[in-house]
Formats: structure tokens, sequence, C-alpha cells
């Protein structure tokens, strides 16, 4: 255990162990819990990284304000998703739902980093209706430009492009959404959802990622390539996207089921349904 409280200068030298600069890019997942005591909180973790990093993205969801059910009736293939009972409740759920915006505060789900790092004046927010990114820095207009509706991912595919590392502080592949964009590359984790867009209209949405809770499977292939330090109590590793694209490409090519659970009913079932409909077509 740390004897006393982690401060910004003990942070900032975990990142620099790490070999990160300013011209590095990362997007970042963390815990602030995993550091132990931290003076500042919230707040001294992304100063810190702003400082080290030239570029800093975050995962910056607001599906649980936005997020609607899908409309009765409308079932699409291998989807895993819920359906409203009747119209009524779609209209209802509609009704209660808040259009995205880039003021919304972010889903509780995505943590204290994540949802500091929203508050912050100068972080810019991707376009997308449930799970948008956002990101600060040099490169952080490019990142969220690469964003739309119907592209999700199209960050991490600008993360990919510009060389950046995956920075997990604390947690596990489980967070890595990275993984998802070879998943997609390869015809699975392709989920439809639903979203208010402005008060009282709703859209569906394509390319929507699925469950990542068997990801940590991932972890011995990219060992040869993960650079890894402790800061206070926090396991921090940084990966090169690229790598982790390479490794999940190439684990998912040698089985359509590979970092997913069994459970026909958890999305992890559609998620292989969908990889099988495409080795099959
Ligand atoms: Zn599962």
């Amino acid at each position: 255990m740390t004897e006393r409280d982690l401060g910004l200068d003990d942070v900032a030298a975990g990142l620099d162990r790490l070999g990160l600069n300013r011209d590095s890019v990362v997007f970042l997942h963390a815990s602030l819990r995993s550091f132990g005591r931290v003076e500042g909180g919230a707040g001294t973790v992304i100063t810190a990284l702003r400082r080290v990093c030239g570029t800093v993205m975050m995962f910056g969801s607001c599906s649980e304000l936005s997020g609607i059910p899908a409309p009765p009736g409308l079932v699409r293939p291998n989807n895993s998703y819920f359906h409203a009972d009747s119209w009524a409740d779609f209209d209802a759920a509609v009704r209660a739902a808040t259009p995205p915006s880039a003021k919304l505060p972010i889903d509780s789900w995505l943590g204290a980093v994540a949802a500091e790092f929203a508050r912050q004046p100068d972080v810019v927010r991707g376009d997308h209706p449930l799970h948008s990114f956002q990101a600060v820095g040099a490169r952080a207009e490019e990142l969220m430009a690469a964003q739309r509706p119907d592209r999700m991912l199209g960050p991490v595919e600008e993360l990919e492009r510009l060389g950046g590392d995956v920075l997990l502080l604390g947690v596990g592949h489980y967070s890595n959404t990275t993984i998802h964009l070879a998943e997609q590359r390869l015809g699975r984790s392709l989920f439809y959802r639903y979203a208010v867009l402005e008060p009282g209209l709703w859209v569906e949405v394509p390319n929507v990622s699925g469950e990542s809770h068997r990801f940590d499977g991932i972890e011995p292939a990219l060992a040869p390539a993960t650079i890894e330090t402790m800061i206070g109590n926090c396991r921090a590793r940084r990966i090169p996207a690229r790598a982790v694209l390479a490794a999940a490409t190439e684990l998912i090519m040698g089985d359509p089921a590979a970092l997913l659970c069994p459970e026909d009913d958890c999305r992890c079932g559609g998620a292989r349904r969908q990889r099988l409909a495409v080795l099959a077509g």
C-alpha cells in the first residue's frame, strides 16, 4: 500500500516511465480508485496526462440519457437488444430521453476520470448520439472529426493511423474499446441501437460495439507489445493501438468466438453469430 497520497508529480513520473511524451496520442481507460489516494483526485490525473502527453482521448458516452429501447416489432438478426413492450412504452421512453449535446454529463459507468475530463472547457466531443468520444490536445480535432453517427469507432481508426497508444490505468482489457474495431472489421459486434436526436425525434444507429467482458483474454498475446509500470497501486499499461488491432484480428481469424463468452443470450452470442454469418456468406 502507498503510505502517502499520490501527487501530480508522482502520476506524471509514472507516465514518463511508460515512455509517453508530447508526441504521444493516447486513448485512455482509467480507474481513479486503482491508484489509492490521489491528492486532488481525478483532476490531478488529468493534469498529469495533459502535461506529459500531446493528445488525450477517452470514451464519452451519454447513452444513459439519450438511449431508448428498440421500437416494438423492429427485430434485426443477431442484434442482442431489448424492445419496448408497446408503442405507448416506446413513446414514453422517447419523451423521457435527453437529446445528445456536448454539454451533457457522460455515463456514470465511465468513471470519475472520464467525468472530470468531460467537464474541462477545451475538451471536444465527437458526433455520436450514444457513444461519443472526447479528446484534448494537438490531434484532438482530427480524432473527433473521424466520428460520425454511423461510424462510432472512427476515432479509433484515426488513433491507428496516427500510431497512437491505448493506455490502461488500473483497468483491464475489458475496457479496451480498440479491440471492438478489429471485431467489427471482421463482421462481428456490429449492433444497431436507438437514440433520440431532438425532442420527439429518434434514430437507429448502426455499427455500435458489443460486449467486452472477456477481452482480458487478449493479455498474453499483447505481452510483448505492452510497456508497464506501477503508479501507486495502479497497474499502468501502454500498448500501441496497432498491436491491439493486430492481436485481436489474429485471435478472431483463428476462432470466431475468441474473446467472447459462450452464453447465447449475452451480446457475445450475437457477435459470434454475426461472425459466423460472414464466414458462411
Ligand atoms: Zn458474454
